[in-house]
């Protein structure tokens, strides 16, 4: 501090003795500073990618990748569903500024479909049901699901329509992402492809422990079997062994009627069912009235991570969270 005061005061003297030539010329100095940072951040400043990303756990590894570098935008709010969200003109609007736009695929967000058809974007469009490497299982069908079931058997004829979107749900598949972004991103932003490299590396180790942290926490429940509220975990159910048996609704869309209801009550009084998962972004009330006297435990997954801080480790924390409460609930 007293070193600053002295070199301001000794400045001042320097400055008040030197002559008007000299001023000019500090004063071009300046100018010239000025203008070539002008040039500096046209060139490079504004090269750092605006990229949007659907919704938040895949926000989080796109951050992850991108750390150090830029911070992505998050396209879905938190505590809406990415099944039955309608975009707000806010959304659109991100949307149409991104350099690079990433989201699942058609069978998740409906709300992209229509503007993702007008927007093109300057880097590029990543689909991630589309991407090389990434595993994608078809969607179940019905309420209670059979054992053995072949995964592979509808998966030619439309697989738009029929595969399960909620690939994310899986360690193996994040991993894929994070090294597509990270490969992508390089190619189109090759000034800083070592940071992307390096923090995809960093990543990848990351999830490595996660999944084994995963392995051994839900190791002794492996036999449970639960329902969910919408069939929404099929990946997480196949990558740590869980005994998901079935779904209580078929379509987020549609309310639930009382029929289908009654089959649910069946199938938690046949099946030995002790654990009901409902979900943070759907209202449920009917549900949870209706499951009050049979015995069973209403616990509630976030599998978009909406209670949670976005950010790089949202994706850890989000299945994390998912894990302690599967376990908790089926050791009961
Ligand atoms: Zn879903």
């Amino acid at each position: 501090m007293v070193g600053l005061i002295t070199f301001t005061v000794v400045m001042d003297m320097v400055d008040s003795s030197i002559t008007l030539t000299e001023r000019l010329w500090n004063h071009m100095h300046k100018r010239l500073i000025q203008a070539l940072l002008l040039f500096f951040c046209t060139t490079t400043c504004f090269a750092i990618p605006r990229v949007a990303v659907t919704i938040k756990p895949v926000h989080a590894l796109v951050a992850s990748v991108g750390e150090g570098i830029f911070e992505p935008e998050l396209l879905l709010p938190d505590y809406a569903s990415p099944h039955t969200y309608q975009l707000k003109p806010s959304t659109l609007k991100t949307l149409q500024q991104a350099d690079m736009v990433i989201w699942v695929g058609p069978a998740l967000e409906l709300f992209m479909n229509k503007p993702i058809a007008q927007i093109h974007p300057s880097m590029g469009l990543i689909t991630l049901s589309q991407i090389p490497g990434i595993s994608l299982l078809p969607q179940r069908k019905g309420r209670a699901w059979q054992e053995g079931h072949d995964h592979h058997e509808h998966h030619s004829a439309n697989e738009k329509d029929l595969i399960d979107p909620h690939l994310w749900l899986s360690t193996d598949n994040a991993k894929v992402i994070v090294n597509y972004i990270a490969t992508f991103l390089s190619t189109k932003d090759p000034e800083h492809a070592l940071q992307y490299q390096h923090n995809a590396k960093q990543t990848i180790e990351r999830l490595d422990g996660l999944k084994k942290t995963l392995r051994s926490m839900l190791q002794d429940v492996q036999t449970q079997p639960f329902l969910v509220y919408h069939d929404g975990y099929q990946y997480f159910q196949e990558e740590f062994h869980l005994n998901g048996i079935g779904t209580i609704v078929l379509n987020p869309h549609l309310p639930l009627s009382a029929h289908s209801l009654s089959t649910v009550q069946q199938l938690i009084k046949t099946q030995h069912v002790k654990c009901v998962f409902r979900e943070t972004e759907f209202s449920d009330t009917m549900v949870r009235n209706s499951l009050n006297n049979m015995g069973v435990t209403v616990a509630e997954l976030d599998p978009l991570g909406a209670r949670l801080k976005s950010g790089p480790d949202n994706y850890d924390k989000t299945l994390l969270e998912i894990g302690k409460t599967m376990k908790e609930c089926l050791s009961k």
